[in-house]
């Protein structure tokens, strides 16, 4: 019999099925395609002994053994539903749905209802790391039932990347908790490349540097505190030329990005919960801009292009040093931002989400691992996880370091019009929030005047019900 079934044979499902095989568990498999099935098997090689090929899901629940975990690879919306479904009518209390693919948390949290009413344990597992990361070990995010994770924990911890020894998995919290967890790394993920782009704009476009001499750049950085996976698949991007023309090959790529959601719910979500996350949607609105060619090209014209080049008098050296410093400032503002609505949502959905465990499962295996990460998972362990990370070492320190650095670099991409919708949101919320005199002093008084809403003086305790806005000037 087979110690776990996987519904979905698509690029992650497929991966995952031949990670947990090598990893000496029988995966029993269904997909919705018969002939992917059948390819699938017939590409398994020397794993397929552990792989059950099924033809429909009472098959697929009959190969497994009980209690029977069942992991969903399929895409992600109504698909879910209608798998998780038929699989429940032929399950008992006891089995476990896991559903893997990128759910929105609100989903989940109805569905892990849904199913626990039905005496079925639901798990949402975030998986992160491409289809690399779900064949060799991805970073693993859960939420669900600690019981029902606890029967399923081993195959996880298994198949996921380690980092020091240790597997990138962990339960994040109740329901929803790790497709939140999955939502916020994918926020985090668009902030780090939409600021990776900007340097390489003012790199480009600012310094006139080629992708040859820049994938140096990257490749250098790679082994400073930017080293990421991010920055290293930067530097090889930028080496590579292409066959056809002899070009670097990022020189011909169309300049749209596409986005499929979760960087957007992870906007949406800070919003919601009223967090500033402005990194995170600084970088959600550069891909929706991104995708608007045919407007951009229009309005370059109406316009006229913006100068963008640096003045040459400026040493090349110090821009260099300076972008690796605003880099850096940038990613700190960003992931405090994103720990921080995770931080809320942890109140707010009552979670306990274990931040420093989540800065430990993304040190390997997911998109936006990196050393950056060790760091904050042991400023957590000592800090607890109330803390803006802002406020703790080795952050602090860092950005006391590095905030000039973002203010010079865009401070003078902004002046050549190089857009820099990221880490110019970095600084304005760095800049905000060492403002200890802001400006709302002005915006409370017009909400007073034209809504009735009250102010509190600076120089008396209470609430003033109205400002003499009827007087007039004095
Ligand atoms: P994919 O290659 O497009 O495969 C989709 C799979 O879902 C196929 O097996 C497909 O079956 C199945 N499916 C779609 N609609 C279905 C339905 N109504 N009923 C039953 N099966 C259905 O997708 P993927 O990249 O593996 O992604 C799977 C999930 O993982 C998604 O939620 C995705 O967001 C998430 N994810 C993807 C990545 C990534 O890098 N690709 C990373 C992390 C998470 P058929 O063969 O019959 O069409």
């Amino acid at each position: 019999m087979a110690d776990i079934g996987l519904v979905g044979l698509g690029v992650m499902g497929a991966n995952l099925a031949l990670n947990m095989a090598e990893k000496g568990n029988t995966v029993a498999v269904f997909n919705r395609t018969a002939a992917k099935t059948d390819a699938f098997m017939a590409h398994a090689g020397p794993l397929a002994p552990r792989l059950v090929p099924t033809k429909s899901l009472p098959d697929l629940a009959a190969a497994i053994s009980d209690p029977k975990p069942v992991v969903l690879m399929v895409t992600a919306g109504p698909a879910v539903d209608q798998e998780a479904e038929v699989l429940a009518g032929v399950m008992k209390p006891g089995d476990i749905i896991i559903d893997c693919g990128n759910a929105n948390f609100h989903d989940t949290r109805r569905r892990e209802a849904e199913f626990k009413a039905k005496g079925i344990d639901f798990l949402g597992v975030g998986v992160s790391g491409g289809e690399e990361g779900a064949r060799h070990g991805p970073s693993i995010m859960a939420g669900g039932d600690p019981k029902a994770w606890a029967r399923v924990e081993k195959i996880f911890n298994a198949i996921a990347a380690k980092f020091d020894g240790e597997p990138c998995a962990a339960l994040c919290g109740p329901d929803g908790a790790g497709h939140f967890v999955k939502t916020i790394h994918n926020g985090i993920e668009y902030a780090d490349m939409q600021m990776i782009g900007e340097v390489y704009g003012v790199m480009r476009d600012g310094l006139g540097l080629t992708a040859p001499q820049m994938a140096e750049i990257f490749a250098h950085w790679n082994e400073g505190p930017l080293k990421s996976y991010l920055i290293e698949i930067t530097s090889k991007v930028l080496g590579v030329i292409d066959e056809k023309t002899g070009k670097p090959i990022v020189d011909i790529i169309l300049d749209t990005a596409g986005q499929k959601g979760t960087g957007r719910w992870s906007a949406m979500e800070a919003q919601d919960l009223g967090v500033p996350a402005t990194v995170i949607e600084a970088a959600v609105a550069a891909r929706a801009l991104s995708s608007q060619k045919a407007e951009r090209v229009a309005q370059e014209k109406l316009f006229g292009a913006a100068p963008r080049k640096f003045d040459t008098s400026l040493n090349h050296e110090a821009i260099l040093k300076a972008l690796e410093g605003a880099l850096l400032g940038g990613k700190i503002v960003a992931y405090a931002q994103g720990f921080a609505v995770m931080a809320k949502a942890s109140e707010t959905y009552g979670w306990s989400l274990p931040l420093g465990t989540i800065a430990k499962i993304w040190r390997a295996g997911c998109i936006i691992r990196s050393v950056f990460l060790d760091d904050i998972s042991k400023a957590y362990a000592t800090s607890g996880s109330a803390a803006n990370l802002m406020d703790i070492e080795p952050f602090t320190g860092l950005l006391k370091a590095n905030n000039e650095s973002l203010r010079l670099i865009v401070a003078e991409a902004l002046l050549k019009g190089i857009p820099m919708p990221a880490l110019s949101s970095a600084l304005a919320y760095f800049d905000l929030s060492r403002t200890a005199r802001s400006t709302a002093d002005l915006t409370q008084a017009q909400r007073d005047f034209f809504g009735a809403h009250g102010f509190e003086r600076l120089d008396a305790p209470g609430v003033v019900s109205h400002g003499p806005w009827a007087m007039g000037p004095g």
